[in-house]
């Protein structure tokens, strides 16, 4: 075990050792207790607050009372409750989908779904900056992989030209969860039709957030129809937990009997959904806060842009803010913290070397008072430590 130790050391010199930290306790407006000290939480996924609505906590709570707290087997076993069967119905009529599966997370969504669909003498064509879940999956699918620069369509076309594999499946993040940009869909759809491929977009952060009723970007395009694999997760915007596919009927029968993460693994259990069935049915019929959220982040972004900062091209509710090095970066987001504001600094491998970035994401639950703050203190503390685009 000695290696590891080494390695963990050799983190350390390059400001790269990760370690946990406590929350202590998660409070109304978007705030954690942490290490004693109240911080507006600009680093949570928890989009629109629904972790902690009580709508949420009382379906759970209910869902559990009535079903229990466990599933109790795999869902092609005897875990197939009534209660999986309809919130995979609502979540189809959700997203304007034919049919719908969900799996336990996100990541087992997308490792269980390219591994079924791809394999050895297939070729997966992915954006540079999909994703982990995406990469993990491309690996264990055994299909060959061509990582296109970020959102570059030229290149990508190049290489579906030159490639004669059958089966050729282009996967994109529709909201690119580093940089809050967003995948040219329009384009990308022209280009599967084009070339005979299958698309696939991860709407991890955009469910709840983008689209008339909050199913993504393929809805706020009305491209819907044109995409092959809807991919996103519940335990965004959601607030609570799980991935899902969605897409016609063939394609779920299909993922039913080849995705292993949805076959060899227990069910979600009853109160995670009760919790996602109820989120469904606010996000569908609420607009106001996803109004307010993408409103408040255009408003943020100004602001930073204003102050000579740069967003790396953000559209949506993820806001980074490009530092360079990795000790500055750390620097920035460790002078936020000691000024009550919670901020995770990007490093790579994340992101490629000399861009490192402090990101910010914004949530409906944080009010504008509390953001107008934040972005006058994150400006000011730039301004300190001489961050910015024009150094
Ligand atoms: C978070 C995330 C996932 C994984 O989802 P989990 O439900 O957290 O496992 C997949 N894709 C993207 C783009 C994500 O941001």
């Amino acid at each position: 075990m000695k290696r590891l130790a080494q390695e963990l050391e050799a983190l350390e010199g390059q400001a790269l050792r990760r370690r946990l930290q406590v929350v202590e306790a998660v409070l109304p407006g978007g705030k954690v207790r942490v290490e004693g000290q109240v911080l507006l939480n600009l680093s949570s996924n928890d989009y629109l607050g629904l972790s902690q609505d009580p709508r949420l906590v009382a379906a759970a709570q209910e869902a559990a009372a009535r079903w229990g707290a466990g599933a109790g087997a795999s869902r092609l076993v005897v875990g197939h409750l009534a209660l999986h069967e309809a919130v995979e119905v609502r979540l189809a009529a959700f997203k304007g989908t034919e049919a719908a599966v969900i799996f336990s997370t996100g990541y087992m969504a997308n490792v269980g779904v390219i591994a079924a669909l791809a394999g050895p003498g297939d070729m997966i064509f992915s954006d540079r900056l999909n994703h982990a879940s995406i990469y993990d999956g491309i690996k264990l699918s055994g299909a060959a992989l061509e990582r296109f620069p970020h959102l570059d369509l030229d290149r990508l076309e190049k290489l579906l030209k030159k490639s004669s594999a059958k089966t050729r499946l282009i996967i994109t993040d529709s909201v690119f969860s580093v940089d809050g940009d967003l995948a040219p869909l329009a384009d990308l759809v022209s280009l599967k039709e084009r070339y005979g491929a299958w698309l696939m977009i991860d709407e991890a952060h955009a469910t709840g957030v983008l689209g008339a009723n909050g199913a993504g970007l393929a809805q706020a395009l009305g491209l819907t129809d044109r995409v092959d694999i809807h991919m996103g997760t519940f335990s965004k915007a959601l607030g609570s937990l799980g991935g899902y596919v969605a897409g016609d009927r063939r394609l779920i029968d299909y993922l039913h009997n080849r995705a292993r993460s949805f076959i060899y693994s227990t069910a979600l259990p009853p109160p995670v959904l009760g919790a996602i069935g109820r989120a469904l049915e606010i996000v569908a019929r609420e607009p106001e806060p996803r109004r307010y959220l993408l409103e408040e982040a255009a408003k943020f972004r100004r602001g930073l842009a204003d102050a000579g900062l740069d967003t790396l091209g953000s559209e949506t509710q993820i806001v980074p803010v490009l530092v360079g090095e990795n000790s500055p970066t750390l620097e920035f987001s460790a002078a936020l913290r000691q000024h009550g504001l919670m901020a995770v600094a990007l490093r790579p491998p994340t992101v490629p070397p000399g861009k490192a970035r402090v990101r910010f994401s914004l949530s409906a639950a944080h009010t504008r008072e509390d953001l107008e703050t934040a972005l006058e203190t994150i400006v000011g503390l730039a301004g300190k430590l001489r961050v910015s685009s024009e150094q």
